[in-house]
């Protein structure tokens, strides 16, 4: 636990026990004990549920719900605000049936609704009952057909408001309308000009390539006012982008948007809706500061800051209080998942002795071999120097024709060992922090079954940090130090920055793989974005998802299983029909029998290989074949 910093970042969820597991905390029962995760992954083992795969929690995105909606109800309470928080979750953030769907249940009690950025969420949206009051936000850009079915299901009792992002939206609404006979519920989206910092600034300021600017909406509420429609305009919406992380810029960006809220009121715009849009952050690394994967603020401190500002810019105005809308999705849902997989295998970056000296051999390695002799804490410096150097002209050498295979290999396995013995001294060296920072970057390759691109594409794309540890074992000392690759072909396949408890390092502490025993590594908070954005590099499909739900007793239950995509499904995604392949390949064979290349009594067992492999997992299968 020290070592990963799960304390600092796992807050109420994640703990470990006594017996060295990572356990899952029931966040609404604090006092039961925490259910053992590799205890969880020996059940699904026996059900036949393997890893990778993506593991959720109903517990968790309960929690979350309930937590923003009464930290709203708390602050609204506090600061004596006269109108409800009325939150929609947006589907694109986890569009999965099975977190929609409990969003939905769950958040009926809190009038909890949906935000819809394009027309499949908005069919997905229709399909749920909300609560009366609750309401589902219409975003991105719309044709007719959108804005139809929009302004049709308000005929079923929905609160659908359309959020118009341009002058032209406003045109095709008039026109819809008027088809239909039927009056829309509006909004407008503002582009604030505060930019914000982290990750996602591009989406704040003029570079963010949503929202109207002041001409434009004006140029809305005009055109709405001649059609008659101006009185449908209840709703303003902003978003600042996601993971913002200074309260600052919210409190900022808030005061903006009510800034606008009051103007666009003097033009005449009977506006009752104030939506602020996503942005409340997920602290990855529990540092707590106002960092690209942290945040300087709780839930509850951005609950207050939003309606304390409002309230304040409200009273000033003289304007009744809106109600609150926000759109926060990563805040709802990254927790509520994690990715597991397994260690395949290792590459060490280590030699635990160098190989005795040859005569014939050449005078750059026996100038490496020689740095052993001079390893005393005074010259650790100098001997690392030194080590890189000799390796490093060897390594030219090789690319000349000077050195050959043999040399070389006795070279690396010179400096491993040299290596080895060198961070075995840093590691006891009170004052040299920063070569042992170094030489975290010197470290093992843990081959793991997993695709980066599939199930973590943030970490590909953006840097994104999320904590990962070994989920046994954390009762010993890790004796290693490894980066995490995938079992794609792509050298970006790789995990190479990792938090732990000093902050982020370059490779993570692991332990010695066994034979005997699976090696399982946790990545926690996947629940935001990274289950669809992942693409199928090399053909890695969807892994199996397991949904549970974590009892007061203790115990879990199995509430729902996806199985991953098997590799029939990932050809038909490229468009192969599976049974063609398979009967171009008996084609192949037959064709091999009669020319003689191969036996009749092979048929069978090549057809069997092709036809087992194409209904199977994409990924490695301990127990395929
Ligand atoms: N609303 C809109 C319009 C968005 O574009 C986004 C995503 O960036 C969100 C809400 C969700 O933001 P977050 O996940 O930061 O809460």
């Amino acid at each position: 636990d020290e070592i990963y910093g799960i304390s600092r970042w796992g807050r109420e969820l994640i703990a470990v026990t006594d017996e060295g597991e990572v356990a899952l905390c029931d966040p609404a029962n604090p006092n039961t004990a925490p259910i053992s995760l590799p205890g969880i992954l020996r059940d699904l083992d026996q059900r036949g549920i393997a890893a990778p795969m993506v593991l959720r929690v109903r517990s968790f995105l309960e929690a979350e719900i309930a937590k923003i909606n009464d930290s709203f109800a708390q602050a609204i309470a506090r600061v004596n605000y006269r109108a409800p928080y009325r939150g929609v979750f947006p589907i694109k953030v986890n569009q999965q049936a099975q977190v929609v769907d409990r969003i939905v249940e769950f958040g009926r009690a809190y009038d909890y609704g949906l935000e819809a950025g394009s027309k499949p969420e908005l069919v997905i949206a229709m399909a749920h009952r909300l609560s009366k009051d609750a309401l589902i936000v219409c975003n991105g850009v719309k044709d007719a057909e959108f804005i139809r079915l929009a302004i049709l299901s308000r005929r079923l009792g929905a609160n659908t408001v359309i959020v118009l992002e341009s002058p032209r939206e406003a045109e095709t609404v008039i026109e819809v309308s008027r088809e239909l006979g039927l009056e829309p519920l509006l909004g407008v989206r503002v582009k604030l000009t505060h930019r914000i910092g982290g990750k996602w600034q591009e989406s704040s300021g003029d570079r963010s390539t949503f929202g109207m600017n002041s001409d434009q909406l004006l140029r809305v509420t005009d055109r709405l006012r001649e059609a008659g429609l101006l009185h449908c305009l209840k709703l303003q919406h902003s978003h600042l982008g996601s993971q913002v992380p200074d309260i600052q810029d919210v409190r900022r960006a808030v005061d903006e948007a009510c800034r606008y809220f009051t103007a666009l009121t003097d033009e005449g715009a009977p506006l009752t809706h104030l939506d602020l849009g996503g942005g409340l952050g997920v602290d990855y690394t529990g540092e707590k500061r106002a960092t690209e994967n942290s945040i300087n603020y709780t839930v509850n401190e951005y609950c207050h800051n939003v309606v304390e500002t409002v309230a304040y810019a409200m009273d000033e105005a003289e304007l009744d209080h809106p109600v609150l809308v926000t759109e926060s999705g990563r805040a709802v849902t990254a927790t509520s998942s994690m990715l597991i997989f397994e260690a395949l295998e290792s590459t060490l970056y280590d030699a635990p002795a160098a190989p005795p000296p040859e005569p014939d051999d050449h005078h750059h390695v026996a100038d490496l071999a020689a740095v052993a002799g001079y390893l005393v804490p005074e010259r650790v410096q100098e001997c690392w120097n030194d080590a890189r150097f000799y390796r490093d002209e060897l390594r030219a050498l090789f690319r000349r024709g000077a050195v050959d295979l043999r040399q070389m290999a006795r070279a690396e396995q010179i400096y491993l060992s040299l290596t080895a013995r060198i961070k075995a001294l840093v590691a006891q060296m009170d004052d040299r922090a920063e070569l042992e920072a170094e030489l975290q970057q010197v470290a093992d390759v843990y081959h793991c079954n997993f695709s980066l691109f599939q199930s973590l594409p943030d970490v590909w794309a953006i840097d994104q940090l999320h904590p990962i540890v070994p989920l046994q074992m954390l009762n010993q000392a890790p004796d290693r130090r490894a980066i995490l690759s995938d079992i794609t072909c792509d050298s970006d396949g790789k995990i190479d920055q990792f938090i732990v408890a000093e902050g982020i390092a370059p490779s993570l502490p692991v332990h010695s793989l066994s034979e005997d025993q699976p090696y399982y590594f946790g990545v926690f908070f996947v629940g935001a974005y990274q289950e669809t954005l992942g693409d199928l590099h090399n053909l890695f499909g969807d892994t199996n998802v397991v949904t549970i739900d974590l009892r007061a007793d203790g115990g879990f239950d199995l509430l729902h299983e996806q199985e991953g995509d098997t590799i029939s499904e990932v050809m038909s995604y490229v468009e192969y029909d599976p049974a063609d392949c398979v009967a171009a390949f008996r084609k192949m064979v037959d064709e091999a029998i009669s020319d003689g290349t191969v036996k009749a009594g092979e048929r069978r067992a090549l057809m069997n290989a092709y036809r087992d492999s194409i209904n199977g997992y994409t990924y490695y299968e301990r127990h395929a074949g």
